[in-house]
């Protein structure tokens, strides 16, 4: 095969889409979550072409349709061993979950990440009803309101600026009597007005009747709030790839910038498992493209 996409988000659709139209008849696995994150999630409002807002799954379908209509090959099944061809003079090997294995001479990597959750049953029951875990993607529809954020570091004090912006009066909660986060954010996160930090706190579940009312908070009080946002950090899903694939110290691939090219000849990376800044649909379609043009390079040059 000339080139194999591992991954059915926005990073592997679009990078299939590319893939088809330049010859390369992409063969594209789906993975145990066929569709990727989005298919997570109802409302979408900030994906460009869509005047009126979609939704994950329709826009996930939308996807699918446009790589099939262009000839790709969508098969059931996730990569569980990778035997790359370190310096691109054989095929990479991959194994796929039912012991088949498959050669291709170009393997796109778009395998996304997962963010980590508390792992409380509540958040499951309230995901997209108030849970989320992304301020950027989420942080509009609770303009106004109430709302609070989990987590010490960079990440959860960047969500709780941004949702300052939007809403009324953000709480965020931390599990220790510090933050873990630069000294210049944690300046930051404390002169916002309508920020307050609740220390030594953690979250022990939610409640409310047709989304999140409140949170039950591990110092025995209920704290009225209308959205939880969980910024504990991300799994990239590279685990498979390590340790052929440079990562980095959370695991996400590291890319030559601003190329998509890994450390190894032939293999690509796009989508989040190559991004621990923006982790949005656009940026990883847009990755996606850049992933196809560059294999579609690296063949024409073999
Ligand atoms: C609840 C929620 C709401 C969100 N809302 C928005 C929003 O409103 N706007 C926005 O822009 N972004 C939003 N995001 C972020 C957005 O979903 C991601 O940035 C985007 O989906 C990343 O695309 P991706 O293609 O890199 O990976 P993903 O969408 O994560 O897809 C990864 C794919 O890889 C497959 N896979 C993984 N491992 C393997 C394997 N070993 N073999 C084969 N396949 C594999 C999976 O099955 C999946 O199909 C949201 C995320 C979540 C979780």
């Amino acid at each position: 095969m000339k080139t194999v996409i591992i991954g059915s988000g926005p990073a592997g659709y679009t990078a299939a889409i590319y893939a088809s139209r330049s010859g390369l008849e992409p063969v594209l696995y789906e993975g145990n979550q066929p569709g990727g994150q989005l298919t997570q999630t109802t409302e979408i409002d900030n994906f460009p072409g869509y005047p009126e807002g979609t939704t994950g799954n329709e826009l996930m379908d939308d996807l699918r349709a446009q790589a099939e209509r262009l000839g790709t090959d969508i098969r059931m099944g996730t990569i569980t061993a990778v035997d790359f061809s370190m310096d691109g003079s054989r095929p990479h090997v991959l194994t796929i979950d039912d012991g088949t294995t498959i050669e291709a001479d170009t393997v796109i990597i778009s395998t996304g990440a997962s963010a980590k959750y508390l792992g409380l049953e509540d958040e499951k029951k309230y995901q997209g009803m108030g849970v989320s875990a992304c301020a950027t993607c989420d942080g509009f529809f609770y303009r106004k309101k109430t709302v609070a954020v989990v987590g010490g570091g960079d990440t959860a004090c960047e969500e709780a600026q941004y949702l300052a912006g939007l809403c009324k009066k953000v709480y965020m909660i931390v599990r220790r009597d510090v933050l873990r986060a630069s000294e210049a954010m944690q300046k930051k996160v404390k002169e916002t007005e309508n920020i307050e930090i609740l220390w030594n706190t953690q979250v022990r579940g939610l409640y409310g009747t047709d989304g999140v009312e409140g949170a039950h908070l591990s110092t025995g009080e209920d704290l009225p709030i209308d959205g939880l946002f969980l910024a504990i950090g991300h799994h990239p899903n590279s685990d498979v790839f390590r340790p052929a694939l440079e990562c980095d110290a959370e695991g996400y691939i590291i890319v030559h910038h601003p190329t998509t090219e890994t450390n190894i000849p032939g293999v690509f990376a796009c989508g989040d498992v190559a991004d621990p800044i923006y982790r949005q649909a656009i940026s990883a379609a847009g990755s996606g493209c850049h992933a196809a043009m560059d294999a579609r390079k690296y063949l024409s040059e073999k």
